[in-house]
């Protein structure tokens, strides 16, 4: 009589702290693959494939090192891969001697679907759990907000905050504020030094060339010799506590700033290791907050705020409008946008300086912080008019910590715009004037960041002013679109044909600039 259960563990489900693992082992089994239908929906940066391989054999080995448990494994090129995770379910329970199955619910909608849809055509009983990562139940922001129109982050957050007690003086928020963002936000002051990226050197030639020798289509770049990502949770809490460290004061005040060649400023770079869930984001909030609490001089409460906003706040925030808003909101596309990715996103060979060096980096690391993301490439994109399925695409497979529940929502929704201000109140758009204020990128630039028009008129400036006209009847009305409509109205009618021209020239030959 069969009496163990198999349990699934897909690639971002690395979660050392679940309850599961303190059931008796001989109750159960793993089942972990490394599958091609999960390398092969999107085209995925090297990187990022490398990373979630290395993360799930580490995790393996720590469930049969650590908790006695048996692990089967399946790797890429195993003879006996079906290459994908409901086919190797399949095997496994006809193989072994399982008298039930279990998983966790996925945080990706594709997958949700495809092991609800095969749960009922196995022969075997099945139960799910949670992953027991996130802060809020899936349906919780749905409920919080029920019968809105907009979803508002700053309430939700305000929510998060008293549920888990988190910067409060009791039933108030320390020091009397929710936020400090007016501390933040400041450009970079000449001769301030960047830090280093801290990262952890190892070899991943074996992976990576069990990845390519299998033909998996991937984009980016990989120093193989020497991956920095961290992989294991040691590796991802000893970067939360040299955050903590060496980071957090300048975080805040530095949070948008961009510099040339400076590819990760203050910024934790723990996006990866949370979303394949090695790091719990309560323990980050909290040790974050505790840094405060002991050493507020080096861990002032703007940049504490502003890094638990991040996560208390966006992230699960942003969870929670993908599990209230998927399927429909993978089809949004507000301002009806069309055109093609130019191919330079693939390539980063531009004359522009700021996509140049972002998307450069992007290719480089498989990072770029979130100024960037959005203000740089995404605030291109949205000028160009570009499909948002082609943006998801892109920042889909680019970005080590893509995963589709955190990816679109922050794509097609808070940089695109495309679900019609259920993320964002307004389009995040600027002409050359933010990126120059907040980097040194147009000082390297071809073009020239304060003409409109003309020779070497920077893109951004003609485009910006082509996106509000063109989409003037779905944003006129906006009330915190300020100054926009009244000045492109002033303008003296051949100016504004000028501008416009200009942009209708940029926009034709995308692939030129
Ligand atoms: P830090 O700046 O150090 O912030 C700390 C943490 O806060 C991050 O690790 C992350 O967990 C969380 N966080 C910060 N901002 C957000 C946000 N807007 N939404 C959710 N979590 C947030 N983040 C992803 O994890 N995966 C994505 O695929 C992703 N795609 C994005 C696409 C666009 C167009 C934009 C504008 C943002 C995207 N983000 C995404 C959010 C954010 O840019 C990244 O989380 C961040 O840059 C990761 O780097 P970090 O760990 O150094 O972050
Ligand atoms: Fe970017 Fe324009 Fe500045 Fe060049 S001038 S870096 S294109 S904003």
């Amino acid at each position: 009589m069969p009496t163990k259960t198999l349990r699934l563990i897909l690639g971002d489900q690395l979660n050392h702290k679940h309850s599961w693992w303190e059931d008796d082992p001989s109750t159960f089994e793993v089942l972990m693959c490394e599958c091609r239908s999960e390398t092969d929906y999107a085209r995925h940066h090297i990187q990022k494939v490398t990373a979630f391989f290395l993360a799930m054999r580490h995790f393996a080995d720590w469930l049969r090192g650590e908790k006695g448990i048996t692990v089967h494994y399946l790797r890429l090129d195993d003879a006996d891969n079906k290459q994908s995770i409901t086919a190797n379910v399949e095997v496994q329970l006809r193989r072994g001697s399982y008298h039930a199955w279990a998983y966790q619910l996925p945080d990706e909608y594709r997958l949700d679907r495809a092991l609800a849809e095969f749960a009922v055509k196995a022969n075997h009983s099945h139960s799910t759990a949670d992953t027991e990562h996130f802060l809020a139940k899936r349906y919780a922001l749905r409920d919080f907000f029920k019968g809105k129109k907009t979803y508002l982050m700053e309430a939700f957050y305000r929510h998060m905050r008293k549920e888990y007690g988190i910067l409060m003086a009791g039933s108030e928020p320390v020091q009397g504020k929710w936020n400090f963002d007016h501390q933040n936000r400041k450009s970079l002051p000449e001769g301030e030094r960047v830090p280093r990226p801290m990262g952890f050197e190892r070899n991943v030639e074996g992976v990576v060339a069990m990845i390519e020798k299998a033909g998996v289509k991937t984009m980016g770049s990989i120093d193989a010799s020497r991956f920095i990502w961290p992989v294991t949770r040691e590796e991802g809490l000893a970067l939360l506590d040299h955050f903590a460290e060496a980071h957090l004061q300048k975080f805040g005040p530095y949070q948008d700033a961009m510099k040339r060649n400076e590819w990760s400023m203050w910024h934790s770079r723990l996006s990866f290791a949370i979303n394949a869930k090695l790091l719990d984001p309560l323990e980050v909030i909290k040790r974050v907050e505790h840094a405060w609490q002991e050493h507020p001089d080096a861990a002032p409460i703007a940049s504490v705020e502003g890094f638990i906003r991040q996560i208390l706040g966006w992230r699960e925030y942003m969870r929670g409008v993908y599990w209230a808003k998927m399927p429909e909101y993978a089809g949004m596309n507000y301002f009806g946008h069309e055109r093609k990715l130019p191919e330079w996103y693939w390539t980063g060979d531009t004359k522009m300086e700021c996509m140049k060096q972002a998307v450069g980096q992007s290719l480089e690391h498989a990072y770029a912080h979130h100024i960037q993301r959005l203000m740089v490439t995404g605030n291109f994109a949205l000028l160009a008019g570009i499909h948002p399925d082609e943006v998801d695409a892109w920042y889909l497979g680019v970005y080590i910590d893509a995963i589709e529940w955190v990816e679109i929502t922050n794509t097609r929704g808070m940089s695109q715009y495309a679900d019609g201000g259920i993320v964002g109140t307004k389009p995040y758009v600027s002409s050359a004037n933010y990126i120059d204020k907040m980097s040194d990128y147009c000082g390297s630039c071809f073009y020239s960041k304060s003409k409109k028009t003309g020779d070497k008129a920077c893109p951004f400036n003609s485009l910006y002013w082509h996106f509000y006209e063109r989409h003037r009847d779905k944003l006129e009305k906006n009330p915190r679109i300020g100054f926009v409509y009244p000045t492109l109205n002033k303008m003296k009618p051949d100016a504004r044909e000028e501008l416009m021209a200009q942009a209708e020239k940029y926009l034709g030959d995308l692939d030129g600039l």
